[in-house]
């Protein structure tokens, strides 16, 4: 290895012996409640796939439908060489569907934050940001280059305190937190930080990425849990979670749209999403307007395994959402634990810094509406064999 390239293999040796490097695995199947990982038939607590879209027939149908009639990609830009209809067809019911005035597409959530937080404020601006806030927002934050002011993790007394410290030194000030904390399953009390935010006449923005498909009426999100529709400015969600696809949404006033649409810059220089991304993503808002049956038993199998966890006298944190995080602490404690539960034939997998802080590593498993209670009572009885055998029950 060339002499200028050594330090790439001594910062992966570091992270090695941190127990931080990323073993990173492979899977060869569909998602649903079963996986084949690394050659092995795995019981899948790590996904995203909430609802079980990711392959469900009417979303796989509605793929080769769209195959056949529009090809395989988008051509270019939207703002240069035009949008295919089945774009805006699908912001014009993601919009519907949120009880918004407009919504924009995006290739990912991430990119969605990356566009719309510089949209948003510039340099002259001030941004309160939830100490917790996902990267993709963090990373959209600093883009933006307004003044980053962090408030504690879901403490409207402190976002309050930091407004009035600060909103003399910034032409506008935005808030912006996550809706569901993906790393603690919590949920942003979006009710008292909209209190604070319209009092002070600060904007308010929230990434709904874990949220859209999960909680309120029949998944629309966590403005409609919290009967904000119309008082939070603007909604940021993904269609890679419980819509089972890929892409990224903002929702809100029909105004901040169209200037994201004017001057967000993944919109402006980066291809939009596939005509299969977009006919999967209207499949999966069809599904959740038809019934709420998916949400509804996704809710039930997460407050069973919640429940059965405590019996079993593991730490579940403070999950308020069917993201089950199982706290450990140290970083190769939960490495240890995941590999035992492969072992197990149990795929869930530990998270530790940079994804959760220092000391606070964990096993987080994600329930899903695919998972039978037989599913689920595999994974406990897995979770109990482990935890005694390496001490943490
Ligand atoms: C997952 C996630 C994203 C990124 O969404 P992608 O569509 O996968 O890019 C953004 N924000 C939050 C809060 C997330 O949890």
């Amino acid at each position: 290895m060339s002499h200028r390239l050594v330090w790439a293999e001594e910062e992966l040796q570091s992270l090695k012996e941190k127990g931080l490097f990323n073993q990173i695995r492979t899977i060869s199947s569909p998602q649903g409640a079963w996986l084949v990982v690394d050659g092995k038939k795995v019981l899948n607590f790590c996904s995203n796939n909430y609802l079980g879209l990711a392959n469900h027939p009417k979303m796989v149908a509605a793929v080769k439908g769209i195959v056949d009639k529009y090809g395989v990609g988008p051509g270019a830009v939207r703002s240069i060489a035009g949008t295919m209809d089945v774009h805006l067809e699908l912001e014009d019911r993601l919009a519907k569907f949120k009880g918004v005035e407009a919504c924009i597409s995006f290739q990912s959530g991430f990119s969605a934050n990356l566009a719309t937080i510089p949209c948003l404020v510039g340099k002259e601006d001030g941004i309160l940001s939830d100490e917790l806030n996902h990267a993709s927002i963090i990373d959209g934050c600093r883009l933006s280059g307004a003044t980053i002011i962090r408030f504690n993790h879901a403490d409207a007394e402190d976002l309050e305190k930091k407004i009035i410290e600060n909103k003399e030194n910034y032409r506008r000030l935005l808030t912006i937190t996550d809706g569901v904390f993906s790393m603690d399953g919590d949920l942003a009390p979006l009710d008292k930080i909209y209190e604070v935010t319209s009092k002070h006449d600060v904007m308010l923005m929230v990434d709904d990425a874990h949220g859209e498909g999960v909680v309120g009426k029949g998944g629309r999100g966590i403005v409609d849990h919290f009967g904000l529709h119309g008082k939070v400015d603007i909604e940021v969600g993904t269609m890679s979670k419980a819509f089972g696809v890929m892409g990224g949404m903002v929702a809100g006033n029909a105004k901040l749209i169209e200037w994201i649409r004017q001057r967000g810059r993944p919109f402006i220089f980066s291809s939009a999403l596939t005509p299969a991304d977009v006919a999967a993503c209207l499949t999966a808002v069809d599904l959740l307007e038809e019934s709420t049956e998916l949400v509804d038993r996704l809710w039930k199998n997460g407050n069973y395994f919640k429940a059965e966890m405590k019996k079993l006298g593991f730490d579940t944190g403070l999950s308020q959402t069917p993201i089950t995080p199982v706290m450990l602490g140290d970083a190769n404690l939960a490495k240890d634990f995941s590999k035992e539960l492969f072992n197990e034939g149990v795929f869930a997998m530990a998270l530790g810094f940079p994804t959760v802080p220092i000391g606070k590593a964990r096993i987080r498993v994600m329930i899903s509406a695919t998972h039978s209670k037989n599913d689920l009572d595999k994974g406990l009885q897995a979770f109990e064999r482990v935890g005694r055998k390496l001490k943490v029950i």
